[in-house]
C-alpha cells in the first residue's frame, strides 16, 4: 500500500484546497522558512490518526484549523484526505474492496475530528489499525522528524523493541489485543453482576 496523494484544505497554513502528489521514490517537499512543510508533514501524521494535539506543536486539536493570516479570515474546518494504492489488496477487511482507499479526517470547531474510509465513517482505531497493518502510522519510525535519530539512539529498549514492532507491522495486533482483553474483562464483570443477581434470586 502506497501512499498515492494528500489532499490538505483549511490545516495550518494550507487555507485553500492543496493536492500534493506522493510519486513512488523519493518524495522532497521544498520552499522557504515557515511556508508550511512541517505543516504538510503534520498533516499526514494528523489523518493516520495522531492523537495528540502536542506533538502536532498545537495547544488544543482545533488549533489545527486555519487561524486567519493576511487578509483571509479563520474557518471553521479542516480536512486533510489521503489516498492510498491497493491494488496489491494488502489492506485489512472491511478495507481491502477497491484498488484505491481514501482516508479521510475532517475537524470542525466545537465538534471534533471524524474519520472516513472510501466515504464511510469509521472510529479513530480503525484508522489506525489500517496505519498499523501496513508498517505505517502517525509515530511510524518511516516519518524522521527532526530530533529523531538522535531520540531513537538514546531510546530505552522498550521503546526501541516498540519501534521494530512497527515496522513489523505487528502493533495493530497488540492494539487488537487490549481491546480484546477490554470487553472480556467487560464480560466478566457483567458476569459476576448476573451471579450476584441470580444469588439474591435464589
Ligand atoms: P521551517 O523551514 O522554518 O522549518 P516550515 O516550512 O516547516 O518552516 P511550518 O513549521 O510548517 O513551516 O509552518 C509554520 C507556520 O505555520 C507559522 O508561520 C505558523 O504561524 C503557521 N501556522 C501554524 N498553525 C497555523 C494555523 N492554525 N493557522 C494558520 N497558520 C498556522
Amino acid at each position: 500500500m502506497n501512499f498515492v496523494k494528500l489532499r490538505v484544505a483549511g490545516f495550518k497554513t494550507f487555507v485553500d484546497a492543496t493536492e500534493a502528489p506522493i510519486e513512488p521514490g523519493l518524495t522532497g517537499i521544498v520552499g522557504p522558512n515557515g511556508c508550511g512543510k512541517s505543516n504538510l508533514v503534520e498533516a499526514l501524521r494528523w489523518v493516520m490518526g495522531e492523537s495528540s494535539f502536542k506533538s502536532l506543536r498545537a495547544s488544543g486539536m482545533e488549533d489545527v484549523i486555519f487561524a486567519g493570516g493576511g487578509s483571509r479570515p479563520a474557518r471553521n474546518h479542516a480536512e486533510v484526505v489521503l489516498t492510498l494504492d491497493n491494488a496489491d489488496r494488502l489492506a485489512p477487511e472491511p478495507f481491502n474492496g477497491a484498488d484505491e482507499i481514501e482516508v479521510s479526517r475532517r475537524i470542525a470547531r466545537g465538534l471534533g475530528s471524524t474519520y472516513r474510509v472510501n466515504g464511510r465513517e469509521v472510529r479513530a482505531r480503525d484508522v489506525q489499525l489500517l496505519f498499523a497493518d501496513a508498517s505505517s502510522g502517525p509515530r511510524s519510525p518511516s516519518l524522521v522528524g527532526q530530533g529523531r535519530v538522535g531520540e531513537i539512539i538514546n531510546a530505552r529498549p522498550e521503546q526501541r523493541r516498540r519501534i521494530l514492532e512497527e515496522a513489523a507491522g505487528i502493533a495493530g495486533l497488540h492494539a487488537r489485543r487490549r481491546e480484546a482483553e477490554q470487553r472480556l474483562d467487560g464480560a466478566e464483570q457483567n458476569l459476576a453482576r448476573v451471579e450476584d443477581v441470580l444469588g439474591q434470586l435464589g
